[in-house]
Protein backbone atom coordinates (compact mmCIF):
# COMPACT_ATOMS: atom_id res chain seq x y z
CA UNK A 1 0.00 0.00 0.00
CA UNK A 2 1.41 3.61 -0.84
CA UNK A 3 -0.23 6.65 0.70
CA UNK A 4 0.13 10.35 0.76
CA UNK A 5 -0.99 13.43 2.27
CA UNK A 6 -0.03 16.79 0.99
CA UNK A 7 -0.71 19.59 3.87
CA UNK A 8 -0.86 22.92 3.87
CA UNK A 9 -1.99 24.03 0.03
CA UNK A 10 -3.16 28.03 -0.18
CA UNK A 11 -4.97 27.56 -3.19
CA UNK A 12 -6.37 23.86 -4.23
CA UNK A 13 -7.47 24.45 -8.07
CA UNK A 14 -9.34 21.07 -8.32
CA UNK A 15 -10.38 21.89 -11.66
CA UNK A 16 -14.02 20.25 -10.52
CA UNK A 17 -17.08 21.71 -12.37
CA UNK A 18 -18.90 20.34 -8.92
CA UNK A 19 -16.78 22.98 -6.62
CA UNK A 20 -18.17 25.88 -8.51
CA UNK A 21 -16.54 28.91 -10.53
CA UNK A 22 -13.91 27.30 -12.84
CA UNK A 23 -10.82 26.62 -11.93
CA UNK A 24 -13.01 25.28 -8.45
CA UNK A 25 -10.58 26.62 -6.13
CA UNK A 26 -10.85 25.46 -2.36
CA UNK A 27 -8.59 27.63 0.18
CA UNK A 28 -6.21 26.30 3.08
CA UNK A 29 -6.85 22.50 1.70
CA UNK A 30 -5.08 18.96 2.18
CA UNK A 31 -4.82 16.21 -0.62
CA UNK A 32 -5.12 12.67 0.55
CA UNK A 33 -4.73 9.82 -1.59
CA UNK A 34 -4.28 5.80 -1.49
CA UNK A 35 -2.51 3.17 -3.76
CA UNK A 36 -3.23 6.31 -6.05
CA UNK A 37 -6.19 6.95 -5.70
CA UNK A 38 -7.77 10.79 -3.93
CA UNK A 39 -9.50 9.42 -0.75
CA UNK A 40 -9.89 13.42 0.10
CA UNK A 41 -9.23 16.64 -1.61
CA UNK A 42 -10.41 19.80 0.55
CA UNK A 43 -10.60 22.27 3.03
CA UNK A 44 -7.80 21.05 5.32
CA UNK A 45 -9.86 22.20 8.52
CA UNK A 46 -12.50 19.40 7.48
CA UNK A 47 -9.61 16.26 7.51
CA UNK A 48 -9.53 13.80 10.08
CA UNK A 49 -6.64 12.32 11.25
CA UNK A 50 -8.17 9.12 11.22
CA UNK A 51 -8.70 9.86 7.82
CA UNK A 52 -4.81 9.76 7.06
CA UNK A 53 -3.48 6.34 6.12
CA UNK A 54 -0.79 5.64 8.58
CA UNK A 55 3.06 5.64 7.37
CA UNK A 56 1.31 8.07 4.77
CA UNK A 57 4.45 10.19 2.46
CA UNK A 58 3.84 13.86 4.22
CA UNK A 59 4.04 16.62 1.99
CA UNK A 60 3.81 20.27 2.85
CA UNK A 61 2.99 22.52 0.05
CA UNK A 62 4.32 25.82 2.50
CA UNK A 63 0.98 27.72 0.97
CA UNK A 64 1.74 27.02 -2.86
CA UNK A 65 -1.51 26.49 -5.03
CA UNK A 66 -1.87 22.40 -6.61
CA UNK A 67 -3.26 21.50 -9.55
CA UNK A 68 -4.30 18.21 -11.31
CA UNK A 69 -1.25 16.74 -13.39
CA UNK A 70 -1.71 18.11 -17.15
CA UNK A 71 -3.31 15.57 -19.81
CA UNK A 72 -1.02 16.30 -22.88
CA UNK A 73 -4.09 15.15 -25.47
CA UNK A 74 -1.84 15.05 -28.70
CA UNK A 75 1.66 14.73 -28.91
CA UNK A 76 4.24 13.04 -31.21
CA UNK A 77 7.01 12.23 -29.35
CA UNK A 78 8.55 8.79 -30.98
CA UNK A 79 10.46 9.89 -33.13
CA UNK A 80 14.17 10.35 -34.38
CA UNK A 81 16.18 12.80 -36.03
CA UNK A 82 17.05 16.29 -35.51
CA UNK A 83 15.31 18.73 -37.62
CA UNK A 84 17.09 22.19 -35.84
CA UNK A 85 18.82 23.55 -39.32
CA UNK A 86 15.17 23.51 -40.75
CA UNK A 87 13.65 25.77 -38.44
CA UNK A 88 17.03 27.85 -38.99
CA UNK A 89 16.07 27.58 -42.73
CA UNK A 90 12.57 28.25 -42.66
CA UNK A 91 13.36 31.40 -39.88
CA UNK A 92 15.85 32.63 -42.50
CA UNK A 93 12.94 32.62 -45.40
CA UNK A 94 12.94 29.09 -46.65
CA UNK A 95 9.79 28.14 -47.94
CA UNK A 96 8.14 24.67 -47.15
CA UNK A 97 8.45 23.75 -50.92
CA UNK A 98 12.45 24.88 -50.36
CA UNK A 99 12.76 22.74 -47.35
CA UNK A 100 10.90 19.56 -48.67
CA UNK A 101 13.00 19.51 -52.38
CA UNK A 102 16.10 19.62 -50.29
CA UNK A 103 15.28 16.43 -48.23
CA UNK A 104 13.54 18.02 -45.23
CA UNK A 105 10.18 18.34 -43.68
CA UNK A 106 8.09 15.29 -42.42
CA UNK A 107 10.10 13.11 -44.47
CA UNK A 108 13.27 13.74 -43.08
CA UNK A 109 11.37 12.39 -40.00
CA UNK A 110 9.90 9.47 -41.19
CA UNK A 111 13.24 8.23 -42.82
CA UNK A 112 14.81 8.35 -39.24
CA UNK A 113 12.28 7.06 -37.84
CA UNK A 114 11.14 4.38 -39.67
CA UNK A 115 14.75 2.92 -39.53
CA UNK A 116 14.85 2.90 -35.38
CA UNK A 117 13.99 0.18 -33.56
CA UNK A 118 12.14 -0.57 -30.94
CA UNK A 119 14.37 0.26 -28.31
CA UNK A 120 15.85 3.20 -30.12
CA UNK A 121 12.12 4.89 -30.39
CA UNK A 122 11.21 4.33 -26.78
CA UNK A 123 14.87 5.87 -25.76
CA UNK A 124 13.84 8.94 -27.62
CA UNK A 125 10.41 8.63 -26.02
CA UNK A 126 11.39 8.86 -23.17
CA UNK A 127 13.96 11.95 -23.01
CA UNK A 128 10.48 13.39 -24.21
CA UNK A 129 8.93 12.65 -21.73
CA UNK A 130 10.77 13.09 -18.94
CA UNK A 131 10.63 16.83 -19.69
CA UNK A 132 7.11 16.44 -19.73
CA UNK A 133 7.05 15.16 -16.35
CA UNK A 134 9.33 17.84 -14.89
CA UNK A 135 6.69 20.01 -16.41
CA UNK A 136 4.00 18.54 -14.92
CA UNK A 137 2.52 16.30 -17.26
CA UNK A 138 0.82 13.20 -15.66
CA UNK A 139 -1.17 11.40 -18.87
CA UNK A 140 0.28 12.31 -22.75
CA UNK A 141 -0.84 10.78 -25.91
CA UNK A 142 1.40 9.19 -28.08
CA UNK A 143 0.93 9.27 -31.95
CA UNK A 144 2.49 6.86 -34.39
CA UNK A 145 2.48 8.24 -37.82
CA UNK A 146 6.43 8.82 -38.63
CA UNK A 147 6.75 5.02 -40.10
CA UNK A 148 4.12 5.21 -43.57
CA UNK A 149 5.27 1.42 -43.45
CA UNK A 150 3.24 -1.44 -41.67
CA UNK A 151 6.27 -2.62 -39.38
CA UNK A 152 7.35 0.80 -39.17
CA UNK A 153 4.18 2.10 -37.72
CA UNK A 154 3.73 -0.84 -35.57
CA UNK A 155 7.11 -0.53 -34.08
CA UNK A 156 6.18 3.35 -32.79
CA UNK A 157 3.36 1.53 -31.36
CA UNK A 158 5.46 -0.94 -29.76
CA UNK A 159 7.82 2.38 -28.46
CA UNK A 160 4.54 3.68 -26.95
CA UNK A 161 3.35 0.69 -25.30
CA UNK A 162 7.46 0.97 -23.44
CA UNK A 163 7.09 4.09 -22.23
CA UNK A 164 3.83 3.08 -21.15
CA UNK A 165 5.53 0.62 -19.21
CA UNK A 166 7.87 2.55 -17.63
CA UNK A 167 6.00 3.67 -14.26
CA UNK A 168 8.33 6.73 -13.80
CA UNK A 169 6.65 8.39 -16.61
CA UNK A 170 3.37 10.14 -17.42
CA UNK A 171 1.00 7.37 -17.95
CA UNK A 172 0.83 6.82 -22.03
CA UNK A 173 -2.56 6.40 -24.11
CA UNK A 174 -1.34 5.83 -27.94
CA UNK A 175 -3.29 5.71 -31.10
CA UNK A 176 -2.33 5.24 -34.21
CA UNK A 177 -1.93 7.77 -37.10
CA UNK A 178 -1.35 6.14 -40.77
CA UNK A 179 -3.00 8.77 -42.50
CA UNK A 180 0.03 11.36 -41.86
CA UNK A 181 2.35 12.22 -45.12
CA UNK A 182 1.48 10.44 -47.73
CA UNK A 183 2.88 7.57 -49.05
CA UNK A 184 6.10 7.07 -51.50
CA UNK A 185 4.41 4.26 -53.49
CA UNK A 186 0.93 3.56 -54.79
CA UNK A 187 -1.19 5.31 -52.83
CA UNK A 188 -3.79 3.03 -52.97
CA UNK A 189 -2.05 -0.17 -52.14
CA UNK A 190 -0.71 1.84 -49.11
CA UNK A 191 -4.56 2.86 -47.91
CA UNK A 192 -5.56 -1.17 -48.68
CA UNK A 193 -2.76 -2.27 -45.99
CA UNK A 194 -3.43 0.34 -43.52
CA UNK A 195 -7.07 -0.41 -43.38
CA UNK A 196 -6.58 -4.29 -43.27
CA UNK A 197 -3.15 -5.42 -41.82
CA UNK A 198 -2.88 -2.15 -39.99
CA UNK A 199 -5.84 -1.48 -38.27
CA UNK A 200 -5.60 -5.21 -37.09
CA UNK A 201 -2.30 -4.75 -35.89
CA UNK A 202 -2.85 -1.98 -34.08
CA UNK A 203 -6.19 -2.78 -32.37
CA UNK A 204 -3.97 -4.80 -29.83
CA UNK A 205 -1.49 -1.71 -29.39
CA UNK A 206 -3.53 1.56 -30.00
CA UNK A 207 -6.64 3.11 -28.36
CA UNK A 208 -7.33 5.67 -30.85
CA UNK A 209 -7.27 5.84 -34.80
CA UNK A 210 -6.10 8.97 -35.86
CA UNK A 211 -5.60 10.67 -39.84
CA UNK A 212 -4.45 14.11 -40.88
CA UNK A 213 -7.40 15.14 -43.00
CA UNK A 214 -5.60 17.79 -45.25
CA UNK A 215 -4.81 19.30 -48.88
CA UNK A 216 -1.57 17.66 -49.86
CA UNK A 217 -2.44 14.92 -47.22
CA UNK A 218 -5.51 12.82 -47.09
CA UNK A 219 -8.78 13.26 -48.09
CA UNK A 220 -12.55 13.55 -46.86
CA UNK A 221 -12.91 10.16 -48.28
CA UNK A 222 -9.62 8.77 -47.06
CA UNK A 223 -10.19 9.29 -43.70
CA UNK A 224 -13.92 8.04 -43.15
CA UNK A 225 -12.67 4.87 -45.08
CA UNK A 226 -9.60 4.37 -42.36
CA UNK A 227 -12.30 5.40 -39.54
CA UNK A 228 -14.91 2.43 -40.93
CA UNK A 229 -12.15 -0.09 -40.87
CA UNK A 230 -10.54 0.50 -37.80
CA UNK A 231 -14.20 1.04 -36.31
CA UNK A 232 -14.48 -3.09 -36.36
CA UNK A 233 -11.36 -2.48 -34.07
CA UNK A 234 -12.71 -0.80 -31.83
CA UNK A 235 -10.77 1.56 -32.55
CA UNK A 236 -12.10 5.43 -31.80
CA UNK A 237 -11.55 8.39 -34.19
CA UNK A 238 -9.38 10.93 -33.95
CA UNK A 239 -8.65 13.08 -36.86
CA UNK A 240 -6.34 16.45 -37.54
CA UNK A 241 -8.68 18.71 -39.04
CA UNK A 242 -8.92 22.04 -40.39
CA UNK A 243 -5.34 23.19 -40.03
CA UNK A 244 -3.55 24.72 -42.89
CA UNK A 245 -6.51 25.16 -44.99
CA UNK A 246 -10.37 23.98 -44.56
CA UNK A 247 -10.69 20.30 -45.50
CA UNK A 248 -14.08 19.18 -43.95
CA UNK A 249 -12.45 17.25 -41.74
CA UNK A 250 -14.83 18.49 -38.58
CA UNK A 251 -17.47 17.27 -40.07
CA UNK A 252 -16.47 14.50 -40.47
CA UNK A 253 -15.58 14.23 -37.37
CA UNK A 254 -19.15 14.67 -36.00
CA UNK A 255 -20.64 12.13 -37.74
CA UNK A 256 -18.32 9.30 -36.57
CA UNK A 257 -18.42 10.43 -33.44
CA UNK A 258 -15.00 10.82 -32.93
CA UNK A 259 -13.34 11.58 -29.58
CA UNK A 260 -11.83 14.66 -30.58
CA UNK A 261 -11.05 16.73 -33.60
CA UNK A 262 -7.36 18.79 -33.55
CA UNK A 263 -6.09 22.19 -34.61
CA UNK A 264 -9.76 23.74 -35.91
CA UNK A 265 -7.68 26.89 -36.95
CA UNK A 266 -9.94 27.11 -40.27
CA UNK A 267 -12.81 26.02 -39.09
CA UNK A 268 -16.32 27.69 -39.85
CA UNK A 269 -18.63 28.25 -36.63
CA UNK A 270 -20.67 25.34 -38.26
CA UNK A 271 -18.30 22.77 -37.84
CA UNK A 272 -17.88 23.67 -34.38
CA UNK A 273 -21.48 23.60 -34.05
CA UNK A 274 -21.64 20.71 -35.36
CA UNK A 275 -18.89 19.01 -33.27
CA UNK A 276 -20.89 20.57 -29.99
CA UNK A 277 -24.08 19.00 -31.21
CA UNK A 278 -21.66 15.40 -31.92
CA UNK A 279 -20.25 15.39 -28.72
CA UNK A 280 -16.74 15.75 -29.88
CA UNK A 281 -13.89 17.87 -28.20
CA UNK A 282 -11.92 20.32 -29.47
CA UNK A 283 -8.21 20.04 -29.36
CA UNK A 284 -6.54 23.37 -29.88
CA UNK A 285 -2.90 23.26 -30.14
CA UNK A 286 -1.90 26.84 -30.01
CA UNK A 287 1.68 26.04 -29.98
CA UNK A 288 1.91 24.79 -33.31
CA UNK A 289 -0.45 28.05 -34.57
CA UNK A 290 1.96 30.31 -33.20
CA UNK A 291 5.23 28.64 -35.26
CA UNK A 292 3.02 28.07 -38.41
CA UNK A 293 1.01 31.72 -38.49
CA UNK A 294 -2.24 32.24 -39.66
CA UNK A 295 -5.74 32.16 -38.15
CA UNK A 296 -5.54 32.00 -33.97
CA UNK A 297 -6.71 28.66 -32.48
CA UNK A 298 -10.06 28.36 -32.38
CA UNK A 299 -10.35 28.47 -27.78
CA UNK A 300 -12.95 30.90 -27.58
CA UNK A 301 -14.99 29.85 -30.45
CA UNK A 302 -15.10 26.21 -29.23
CA UNK A 303 -16.60 27.30 -25.86
CA UNK A 304 -19.04 29.63 -27.50
CA UNK A 305 -20.13 26.96 -29.40
CA UNK A 306 -21.21 24.65 -26.35
CA UNK A 307 -17.68 22.53 -26.89
CA UNK A 308 -15.67 20.83 -24.32
CA UNK A 309 -12.04 22.61 -25.55
CA UNK A 310 -8.02 20.60 -24.57
CA UNK A 311 -5.24 22.00 -25.22
CA UNK A 312 -2.51 20.24 -26.03
CA UNK A 313 1.34 20.62 -27.14
CA UNK A 314 1.48 18.77 -30.45
CA UNK A 315 4.90 18.01 -29.64
CA UNK A 316 6.57 17.17 -32.92
CA UNK A 317 10.12 18.27 -34.52
CA UNK A 318 8.45 20.07 -37.54
CA UNK A 319 5.92 22.35 -36.58
CA UNK A 320 6.24 22.59 -32.02
CA UNK A 321 9.22 21.40 -30.57
CA UNK A 322 7.79 21.61 -27.10
CA UNK A 323 7.42 19.51 -23.75
CA UNK A 324 5.60 22.49 -21.73
CA UNK A 325 1.62 22.14 -20.52
CA UNK A 326 2.64 25.59 -18.94
CA UNK A 327 3.55 27.11 -22.22
CA UNK A 328 0.31 26.02 -23.59
CA UNK A 329 -2.29 27.23 -21.58
CA UNK A 330 -0.32 30.68 -21.68
CA UNK A 331 -0.29 30.89 -25.30
CA UNK A 332 -3.96 29.47 -25.02
CA UNK A 333 -4.43 32.69 -23.62
CA UNK A 334 -2.72 35.13 -24.96
CA UNK A 335 -3.69 33.32 -28.74
CA UNK A 336 -6.64 31.17 -28.53
CA UNK A 337 -9.14 33.87 -26.40
CA UNK A 338 -9.66 31.71 -23.18
CA UNK A 339 -9.20 33.10 -19.85
CA UNK A 340 -6.43 31.52 -17.03
CA UNK A 341 -8.98 29.55 -15.91
CA UNK A 342 -10.61 28.23 -19.03
CA UNK A 343 -7.44 27.56 -20.28
CA UNK A 344 -6.05 25.27 -17.77
CA UNK A 345 -9.25 23.34 -17.29
CA UNK A 346 -8.71 22.62 -20.81
CA UNK A 347 -5.28 21.50 -20.42
CA UNK A 348 -6.51 19.07 -17.55
CA UNK A 349 -10.06 18.35 -17.52
CA UNK A 350 -10.46 18.84 -21.13
CA UNK A 351 -7.10 16.79 -22.29
CA UNK A 352 -8.43 13.88 -20.00
CA UNK A 353 -12.15 14.03 -21.94
CA UNK A 354 -9.95 14.63 -25.32
CA UNK A 355 -8.78 10.77 -24.39
CA UNK A 356 -11.94 9.59 -22.84
CA UNK A 357 -10.78 8.98 -19.68
CA UNK A 358 -12.92 10.29 -16.87
CA UNK A 359 -10.58 8.97 -14.07
CA UNK A 360 -8.12 12.19 -14.20
CA UNK A 361 -7.64 15.42 -14.70
CA UNK A 362 -9.81 16.68 -11.98
CA UNK A 363 -8.87 16.78 -8.04
CA UNK A 364 -11.60 14.82 -6.01
CA UNK A 365 -11.66 12.11 -3.96
CA UNK A 366 -12.13 8.77 -6.06
CA UNK A 367 -9.83 9.99 -8.99
CA UNK A 368 -5.86 9.05 -9.87
CA UNK A 369 -4.21 11.14 -7.60
CA UNK A 370 -2.25 12.98 -10.59
CA UNK A 371 -1.14 16.24 -9.23
CA UNK A 372 1.43 19.57 -9.41
CA UNK A 373 2.24 21.44 -6.85
CA UNK A 374 3.47 25.13 -8.08
CA UNK A 375 6.29 26.90 -7.26
CA UNK A 376 3.40 30.48 -6.52
CA UNK A 377 0.73 30.22 -4.47
CA UNK A 378 -1.88 31.16 -7.56
CA UNK A 379 -2.08 28.89 -9.94
CA UNK A 380 -2.92 31.94 -12.31
CA UNK A 381 0.63 31.93 -12.63
CA UNK A 382 0.80 28.85 -15.10
CA UNK A 383 0.02 31.12 -17.61
CA UNK A 384 0.70 34.99 -16.32
CA UNK A 385 4.58 33.69 -16.00
CA UNK A 386 5.62 33.00 -19.24
CA UNK A 387 8.21 30.67 -19.22
CA UNK A 388 8.56 30.74 -15.67
CA UNK A 389 9.55 27.02 -14.76
CA UNK A 390 5.80 27.35 -12.57
CA UNK A 391 6.04 23.44 -11.63
CA UNK A 392 7.63 22.35 -7.97
CA UNK A 393 6.43 18.96 -7.47
CA UNK A 394 4.50 16.06 -9.13
CA UNK A 395 2.59 13.89 -7.68
CA UNK A 396 1.75 10.66 -10.44
CA UNK A 397 -0.49 8.22 -9.35
CA UNK A 398 -0.11 8.79 -5.82
CA UNK A 399 3.37 8.69 -5.85
CA UNK A 400 6.41 11.61 -5.62
CA UNK A 401 7.56 11.70 -9.02
CA UNK A 402 9.81 14.63 -9.04
CA UNK A 403 10.13 15.95 -5.71
CA UNK A 404 10.25 20.17 -4.80
CA UNK A 405 12.76 21.86 -7.32
CA UNK A 406 12.67 24.65 -4.66
ZN1 LIG B 1 -0.48 16.29 -34.66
Amino acid sequence: MSAIVVHGIGALCTCDPLRGEAPGVVRDAALVARDGIIVYAGPEAGLDRSDIPRRALEVHARGAAVMPGFVDAHTHIVWLGDRGDEYAHRASGATDEEIAAGGGGIRATVRATAAGTVEDLAAAGREKALRMLANGTTTVEVKSGYGLEHDAEMRQLDAADQLRRWRDLPDVVATYLPLHATPDGPRDAYLDDVCTRGVDGAAGRATFVDAYCEAGAYSVVECERLFTAAAAHRLRPKIHAEQRSHSGGALLAAQVGAVSADHLEHATNTDLEALSKAGVVGVILPGASLVLGGPPPPGRRLLDAGCTVAVATDCNPGTCYSESMPLMVALAVALGGLTPAQALVAATAGGAAALGLADRGILRAGMRCDAVILRAPSWIDVGYHLGGDIVGSVILEGRLAVPSKA
